[in-house]
C-alpha cells in the first residue's frame, strides 16, 4: 500500500475547546437558572473554567479514564463538565435525573464513578442513592441561589474560583473514551455506552452539517432535549464546533418558559422529543400571535416517531420547519435526518410522508435490515425487519461488554427497531423488537416492572407494554392474571410499584385477563397485547375518562 503523507492529527474534544475560546471566544452561551434569570457568558469564559474545573479535579486526584460523573438540567456548568473532564483525559458519565434511586445506584455503581458534579436542586435525589456508590470519593455540587452547598461536599464555584484559567492539556489518543451514557432502552439492566473523542468530534461534524442541522456562527442554539441523554443528540458540541451562540433552558422545560426563551434569544435551532414539540404546538395553536418566532429556522425531532400531524401543524398554521431525526444513545446518537430530496419535493402530501419517515442515513452511518434468521432485506419500503446500523460513532460493545447479543457476527449493531427501507434509503419505523417503552423520551423497563408486579401476592403473571398516549407517545399498562380467589385494586397495585419506581414509570393502567397471549416459545407476546389494548389509553382520553 502507498501510505498518505498527511498528518495524524487526533480528532479530540480538547481541540474543540481550544479553537472555541481562541476563534470564537465572544459566542454567547445563555443559561437560565432556576431562579429563571438568565446567566450570560462566553466561550471565552467556558474555555478559562473548563481549565479551572480541569486544575480543581486533577487537586482531587482525578486520573486518566476514571468517571466524574454529572447529575444536573441543561447549563453552562454542564457543559463545563462535558469539555473540561474528557480534555483532562477523564470521562463524563451523565446521570439521567429522571430514573428512580435504585437505578441510579446502579448504575454509578457500575460506571465506579470517583466524583459526582451535582445541581444543588437535585441533592434530594442524590442523596438517596450516594450510599450505594462504593467508588464514590468526592462530591461536588453546583450552588443555587448562593445558598451553602452540603455538608462534606465542595462548593463547585469556589473551587473553580481558587484555580488559575489556563491547563495544560495533556496530549490525548483520539480513540480514549471521553462519556459515557447509560441508556436503559434494552432488556435487563441499563448498559452503557463508552463514546470515544474521534466519535465524539466526528459526529459533531456531521451533525452540523447542512444535511443534517446545518450550524454555523450565526446559529443560536436551543438543546432542550437533555444533556444526561445521549449528549443532548450532541449538540453542544457541535455549537461549539460551530462557534453558534448556545442557550441552556435550565431545569423550565414547560412550553410558556421555552417559547418565551426561544423568541427572546431568537433561537435558530431547537431540539427536543415529541412530547415538548406537542406542548409547543398546542401554546401556539391557541395564540398563534402571542409569540415571534420568526427567528426558528428548524426543530430536530428525534427521540421518539414525529407524527405527520405535528410536523404539518408547524408548518402550515404556524410557517416553523421540523426536521425529523432518528438515533440511539449506541449511535452517539445521530443515525438517520429526514431531509427532502429535490426529486421528492413538490406534491405536498407526499413530502409530508417524507418528512415524516425517520430520514435517510447521515455520512458514514451505514443501514441495513434483516429478517428474524439474519437474511438482508430489500430496499423496496415494504420488506420489514430490524434495522442494523454501523459506522464510526456507533458502539462496538457496551462496557463491561455485557449485551453481546446486540451485535452481530459480522460487525453490524441490533438497533431492536423494526423498520422498512425504500429505494432512496428513507427508514420507516414500524414497530420495536426491544421490550421497552418510550414514554416522553425516556424508557420505561416492561420486564422491571413486571418482575416487582409478580411479587405481589394477588398476581400470578403480569405483562407490562407500550399503549399509544396524545402527549407521552407511549405509556406502560399491564395486563394482569390473578392467583386463584385472589385480586387487588389499581391503587394497590399501583402502590406496590411505588417503592421501586420513578413516578413516571408506573402503569396508566392495568387490564385483567385470563391468559396473557404467547409466543409458540412461552414468551409473552406483546405484539398481542399491543394489538389489541394499543388504544385504550387514547380511548380514555378522548372519552374524557
Ligand atoms: P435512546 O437510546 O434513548 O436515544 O433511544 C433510542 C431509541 O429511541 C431508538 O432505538 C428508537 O426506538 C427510538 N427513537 C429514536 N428516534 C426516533 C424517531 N425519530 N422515531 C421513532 N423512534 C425513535
Amino acid at each position: 500500500m502507498l501510505t498518505g503523507r498527511m498528518m495524524s492529527f487526533p480528532l479530540t474534544i480538547t481541540e474543540l475547546v481550544e479553537r472555541a475560546g481562541r476563534f470564537h471566544g465572544s459566542s454567547a452561551i445563555v443559561s437560565v437558572q432556576s431562579d429563571r434569570s438568565r446567566h450570560r457568558g462566553t466561550y471565552g469564559d467556558l474555555a478559562a473554567r473548563s481549565a479551572q474545573l480541569a486544575s480543581a479535579l486533577t487537586k482531587l486526584g482525578v486520573g486518566p479514564g476514571d468517571r466524574v460523573a454529572t447529575l444536573s438540567w441543561n447549563h453552562r456548568q454542564h457543559l463545563e463538565c462535558y469539555v473540561a473532564v474528557p480534555a483532562m483525559g477523564a470521562v463524563v458519565h451523565t446521570l439521567n435525573l429522571r430514573l428512580h434511586p435504585s437505578e441510579l445506584g446502579y448504575i454509578a455503581s457500575h460506571a465506579e464513578d470517583t466524583v459526582v458534579v451535582v445541581d444543588h436542586s437535585l441533592w434530594p435525589l442524590f442523596d438517596r442513592f450516594r450510599h450505594a456508590i462504593g467508588s464514590l470519593r468526592h462530591v461536588v455540587v453546583v450552588p443555587d441561589k448562593g445558598e451553602p452547598v452540603p455538608e462534606g461536599t465542595l462548593d463547585y464555584e469556589k473551587m473553580l474560583a481558587a484555580e488559575a484559567s489556563t491547563f495544560a492539556w495533556p496530549l490525548l489518543d483520539e480513540n480514549a473514551a471521553a462519556m459515557l451514557c447509560y441508556t436503559s432502552g434494552t432488556t435487563g439492566n441499563p448498559k452503557g455506552v463508552l463514546y470515544s473523542h474521534r466519535s465524539i468530534v466526528l459526529h459533531a461534524m456531521a451533525a452540523a452539517m447542512p444535511n443534517a442541522m446545518g450550524l454555523g456562527v450565526e446559529d443560536v442554539v436551543l438543546p432542550v432535549v437533555p444533556m444526561f441523554h445521549a449528549s443532548a443528540w450532541g449538540m453542544p458540541y457541535a455549537a461549539l464546533l460551530a462557534g453558534a451562540k448556545l442557550v441552556f433552558p435550565g431545569p423550565h422545560l414547560d412550553p410558556a418558559s421555552l417559547v418565551t426563551l426561544m423568541a427572546e434569544e431568537r433561537v435558530t435551532v431547537a431540539g427536543g422529543v415529541p412530547t415538548i414539540w406537542l406542548g409547543i404546538l398546542a401554546l401556539l395553536d391557541a395564540a398563534p400571535e402571542a409569540h415571534d418566532l420568526s427567528s426558528v429556522r428548524t426543530m430536530i425531532i428525534g427521540g421518539s416517531a414525529a407524527p405527520a400531524s405535528l410536523i404539518d401543524g408547524f408548518a402550515k398554521r404556524h410557517g416553523l420547519q421540523v426536521t425529523h431525526a432518528w438515533g440511539m444513545t449506541e449511535t452517539n446518537p445521530l443515525g438517520t435526518v429526514a431531509r427532502v430530496k429535490p426529486e421528492l419535493r413538490g406534491e405536498p402530501a407526499r413530502e409530508l410522508a417524507v418528512r415524516a419517515t425517520q430520514g435517510f442515513a447521515v455520512p458514514f452511518v451505514q443501514t441495513r435490515h434483516v429478517d428474524d434468521q439474519g437474511k438482508l432485506l430489500p430496499w423496496d419500503g415494504k420488506a420489514v425487519g430490524e434495522l442494523e446500523v454501523r459506522g464510526p460513532w456507533v458502539a462496538a460493545s457496551y462496557f463491561g461488554d455485557e449485551g453481546l447479543d446486540r451485535f452481530s457476527p459480522d460487525g453490524w449493531f441490533k438497533t431492536g427497531d423494526v423498520v422498512t427501507i425504500d429505494a432512496a434509503g428513507y427508514v420507516t419505523i414500524t414497530d420495536r423488537a426491544k421490550d421497552v417503552i418510550k414514554s416522553g423520551g425516556e424508557w420505561i423497563s416492561s420486564v422491571a416492572l413486571e418482575n416487582v408486579l409478580m411479587a405481589h401476592p394477588a398476581v400470578a403473571e403480569a405483562a407490562v407494554f407500550a399503549a399509544r398516549h396524545p402527549k407521552w407517545d407511549e405509556r406502560p399498562v399491564a395486563a394482569i392474571v390473578w392467583r386463584p380467589g385472589k385480586s387487588a385494586t389499581d391503587e394497590e397495585l399501583t402502590a406496590h410499584l411505588a417503592g421501586s419506581f420513578a413516578k413516571m414509570s408506573l402503569p396508566d393502567a392495568f387490564v385483567v385477563m385470563d391468559q396473557i397471549p404467547r409466543t409458540s416459545t412461552g414468551k409473552f407476546l406483546k405484539t398481542k397485547l399491543r394489538e389489541q389494548y394499543g388504544d385504550i389509553l387514547e380511548k380514555a382520553v378522548s372519552t374524557g375518562l
